[in-house]
């Protein structure tokens, strides 16, 4: 496995490759969830770069940017062990450097959820993407589902910029308790993560309701809410029932929704959702 850390190395690296290149963006801190990101890439394509970048544009000046964590040499050796054939870590400088004054603004359903929650965020994720896949000229690229928001996003900027990738949907990998893995869940102490189950608990319940019959969308989120207000740690920040394409809420629930949850446990904050057809 190559370890490239410049963008004209990266570039280099990209002309020898021949065939189908597949690529999974991440901000490191791996976990299988990532992994199965990497499988699916290696599935699809002869070669799979993974790159590793927490990408500063994309927090706000309250988020968790300085203390998100970071194991390089895990993350290296868990890649090489899956398989791939170029990690790609860029500096900040490198991708941002001074002057930087372009951005990428993904407009609609940027204004709900997550983008509402977190101002600048999806502006900030769409912005490295489209970068990197400038760099990385990848033909396939591999987001996961527990990020639905940032999933319709990126799907969103390669059809409105005629980017030339398929964007790839893999499903939420879980704990064995149903906890989406994601690499927020290190900052849960022991009584925080019994008590983060909640969240899939209360999206299986939706999932329920809605298998059985239920099609207002207020009785799923009040029954959601109830569940996880019923948890002493946890607290939310939305309970959302919304289309799967456009993101806006729902009054009634027909032929699918997407359930998402934003909820702090502790000082954590924590996001899931499920899709429901
Ligand atoms: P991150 O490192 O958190 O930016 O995530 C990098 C990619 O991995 C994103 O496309 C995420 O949606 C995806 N991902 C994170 N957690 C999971 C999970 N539990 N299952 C599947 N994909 C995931």
């Amino acid at each position: 496995m190559k370890v490239i850390r410049t963008i004209p190395e990266m570039r280099e690296a990209r002309q020898a490759m021949s065939g189908p290149a597949g690529f999974v963006p991440t901000m490191g801190y791996l976990h299988e969830g990532h992994l199965s990101l990497v499988q699916g890439s290696k599935r699809d394509n002869s070669s799979t770069v993974v790159s590793i970048f927490v990408n500063p544009t994309q927090f706000g000046p309250k988020d968790d940017f300085n203390r998100y964590p970071r194991d390089e040499r895990r993350d290296i050796s868990m890649l090489e062990k899956a398989g791939v054939d170029v990690v790609f870590l860029p500096t900040a400088v490198d991708m941002y450097p001074s002057g930087f004054n372009t951005w990428v603004d993904v407009l609609g359903i940027t204004e709900r959820l997550e983008g509402l929650a977190r101002p600048g965020h999806f502006r900030g994720v769409a912005t490295i993407c489209n970068k990197l896949f400038n760099i990385v000229l990848p033909d396939r690229v591999y987001f996961g589902q527990k990020d639905a928001q940032q999933l319709a996003v990126i799907k969103k900027m390669a059809a409105d910029l005629n980017l030339k990738l398929d964007v790839v949907a893999v499903p939420t990998l879980r704990e064995a308790d149903g906890l989406a893995m994601s690499s927020r869940n290190s900052y849960l102490n022991p009584k925080e993560r019994t008590a983060a189950a909640v969240l899939y608990r209360s999206l299986c319940l939706a999932g329920k309701m809605i298998q059985e019959g239920e099609h207002s969308a207020d009785s799923i989120r009040a029954a959601v809410t109830g569940l996880i207000e019923a948890e002493p740690l946890a607290k939310i920040e939305y309970v959302s029932v919304a289309d799967t394409v456009s993101l806006k809420e729902l009054e009634e629930i027909r032929s699918q929704a997407l359930i998402s949850l934003a909820v702090r446990i502790g000082k954590t904050r924590l996001i899931d959702n499920i899709a429901l057809s």
